[in-house]
């Protein structure tokens, strides 16, 4: 039993979510909101899907191929099954879009992981969650801490990632593209486990957020890796998201 915790602290995703759970607090999200509220950067969706080649995602054990590829396969994987559902593909395709953030300069533990809520008590409930005990937001907040009973999950604040950056990105840029709120709650809390998975924070939920979490969940069933997955892009794939992308996306937006 204590070989096995030495050996599971000495990987590499031990020491990422350690760094992630003393550094995220209250209000390092509340500054990052702040931070990313300018959007002063003009980029097509394209190119900043496009930077993802450059990046595998260090919280993810099974994932070693650039999150471009990744992108690709989540929305195939999703075309697979709902063929018509448009929209669904386009939200697989650019889900961790988000993660730009690391292009812009920001250190992994800014960018991915699985997320929780800041400003009420840690969850037990997250992968590792001994490496809480050195944030200083630890033991400052109760069960409900800043926030009410059934507040709803879109006031709370969640760990800042890629998912709630590139939620905000495309909630400003609401003009600019043809996905409604549905999708964006997708892409907003697909790294939100703590809550869609393992039943944490039902607190703050109101009755509409069980349509949230189910989306999520479906959602998830594409983003999931396997090993059979064909890693390499065609270019009959790339012409049909480029298609798709153009139909979807009527301009640049404001990063
Ligand atoms: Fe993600
Ligand atoms: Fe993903």
């Amino acid at each position: 039993m204590s070989e096995l915790r030495i050996y599971e602290k000495d990987t590499p995703q031990y020491k990422f979510y350690k760094e992630m759970h003393e550094k995220q607090t209250l209000e390092h999200v509340l500054n990052m909101k702040k931070l990313y509220d300018k959007n002063d950067k003009k980029m097509s969706i394209k190119t900043a899907l496009s930077k993802l080649d450059d990046f595998v995602d260090p919280s993810d054990p099974d994932l070693d191929v650039p999150n471009s590829i990744h992108a690709y396969q989540t929305a195939e994987r999703c075309r697979k099954k709902y063929p018509d559902d448009k929209s669904l593909q386009i939200t697989c395709l650019i889900h961790d879009v988000g993660k730009v953030l690391f292009y812009f300069g920001e250190p992994n533990w800014n960018v991915v992981g699985d997320t929780f809520v800041l400003g009420c008590k840690f969850s037990d409930k997250c992968v590792y969650s001994d490496t809480f005990k050195n944030n200083p937001d630890y033991d400052k907040y109760d069960e409900l801490g800043i926030y009410e009973k059934k507040c709803g999950i879109e006031k709370l604040h969640i760990s800042y990632g890629h998912d709630e950056y590139l939620y905000n990105v495309l909630k400003k840029n609401s003009e600019k593209h043809k996905l409604s709120d549905r999708y964006l709650n997708m892409i907003r809390y697909h790294s939100f486990y703590p809550w869609h998975t393992e039943g944490e924070y039902t607190r703050f939920m109101i009755d509409s957020d069980e349509n949230i979490k189910k989306d999520v969940l479906m959602f998830n069933m594409f983003d999931l890796y396997s090993k059979e997955d064909d890693i390499n892009i065609n270019d009959d794939i790339k012409k049909y998201y480029d298609e798709l992308l153009d139909e979807y996306f009527l301009d640049d937006l404001y990063w």
